[in-house]
């Protein structure tokens, strides 16, 4: 059975680009628009890693991570937060916010696969 993959990503071109690599290299894609639709999408049928944009209309990706670590069906789920922001603390933000890795935009087409592949394999969220 393939892996499925949720997108919480507010701009067209980069969820066309994300849709594409997954499709690719055999995921089952899910999209959402924003923070809100990601939850219930994620709640209805968990997935098996989420991709999250920071910067989303509305609640924001942080927010969203805070609702789907409290949502008992879906936080084991690995969330890997997606964003353009290329600071240092930016990345210290997000993985000291509990985000399980961090995906740099522009996306790497070449370097993405192995990125999933490594926090796939690394197994469930666990809390510490
Ligand atoms: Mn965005």
């Amino acid at each position: 059975m393939s892996r499925r993959i949720l997108v919480v990503e507010d701009n067209q071109l980069n969820l066309k680009l994300l849709r594409d690599i997954l499709v690719l290299q055999g995921y089952d894609v899910v999209e959402a628009h924003s923070g809100e639709e990601g939850l219930e999408l994620a709640h209805r049928r968990p997935p098996d890693l989420v991709l999250m944009d920071l910067q989303l209309p509305g609640m924001d990706g942080f927010e969203a991570l805070r609702h789907l670590r409290s949502d008992p069906l879906v936080s084991p789920v690995p969330v890997v937060a997606v964003t353009a922001f290329v600071m240092k603390e930016d990345r210290e933000r997000a993985l000291s916010a509990g985000f399980d890795g961090y995906l740099a935009k522009p996306i790497s087409v070449r370097g993405l696969p192995g990125q999933l592949e490594a926090i796939l394999a690394a197994g469930p969220h666990l809390e510490c």
